[in-house]
């Protein structure tokens, strides 16, 4: 099995967003050297492209390449997006079987569909939590505000193929397993390999401040279980020496969670290979 990362652009996130209930004397000397005049992020959008014998599975999809100039410059949205990304990288888009998505947010559906509405990933299963696809496409203001309704039932009925209700594995070796937290339908990608577990923990574990369970972003729709669930999957990856890929991260994407008290602290390794 092998796991490569794949970045699909990068985007800027506001800073206080992402820090979400922490006060910024706690967070603002993190970021000294990387925030903007504007109080701004840069945040990559990290994607996993995991071989297998048994088939390719994509983790995310990135913002994609269909939203108008408007969205594009407010979100200052660069780079290239998953399918030249993914080119690049030696991969082709009409091989891979499964996209696991962590969850629906623009951010990381949002390369579903290519630039002419098609299919990005012809031969693919998409596989997301029921849960996540009934929020996602629901009334409630507060939490659509963090979808693209309209994108989003354009590849509905593509999405229903793989609804997931709960824990699945779905190629040997690579599971979904729901958190909640960030989105009602949230999931984590646990990918176990002789040698090694690697996790992706989605939005749950964007970047390496991450790591302390009580600091949840702004855009956490249900903060509470954010918390609580992040306690718990921390705590299994310490037990099980787990390697981490968060979800923003622009320069320390691959690492491992160290214990220190009753949180962890994030420590960048290199990229794993093999
Ligand atoms: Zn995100």
């Amino acid at each position: 099995m092998q796991v490569a990362l794949v970045r699909a652009g990068t985007f800027w996130s506001d800073a206080g967003a992402l820090f979400g209930p922490v006060p910024r004397i706690l967070w603002d000397r993190l970021v000294a050297d990387e925030i903007t005049a504007d109080h701004r992020l840069g945040q990559a959008l990290n994607c996993l492209l995991i071989e297998t014998p048994a088939g390719r599975v994509l983790v995310e999809t990135g913002i994609g390449e269909r939203l108008n100039d408007k969205t594009r410059e407010m979100r200052r949205y660069e780079g290239d997006p998953i399918l030249p990304a993914l080119h690049r990288a030696g991969f082709d888009p009409a091989t891979v079987d499964i996209v696991a998505m962590s969850h629906l947010h623009f951010d990381h559906a949002g390369g579903l569909l290519d630039a002419s509405g098609v299919r990005a990933f012809p031969r693919a299963v998409i596989v997301a939590q029921r849960a996540e696809w009934e929020i996602a496409l629901g009334t409630n203001s507060r939490l659509v505000a963090s979808y693209d309704q309209p994108e989003l039932r354009l590849v509905r009925d593509w999405g229903a193929a793989g609804w997931a209700d709960g824990e699945r594995e779905v190629l040997p070796g690579v599971s979904v397993v729901p958190t909640g937290g960030h989105s009602a339908g949230h999931q984590a990608v646990v990918i176990r390999g002789r040698r090694r577990t690697v996790a992706f923990f989605g939005d749950l574990a964007m970047r390496p401040w991450s790591a302390n369970p009580r600091w949840i972003t702004a855009f956490d729709d249900f903060p509470l279980d954010s918390v609580a669930v992040k306690g718990e999957l921390f705590r299994q990856a310490v037990a099980e020496a787990w390697t981490i890929v968060l979800s923003h991260e622009p320069r320390t994407p691959v690492g491992r969670l160290i214990p220190d008290r009753d949180r962890f602290v994030y420590e960048p390794v290199r990229a794993p290979t093999g």
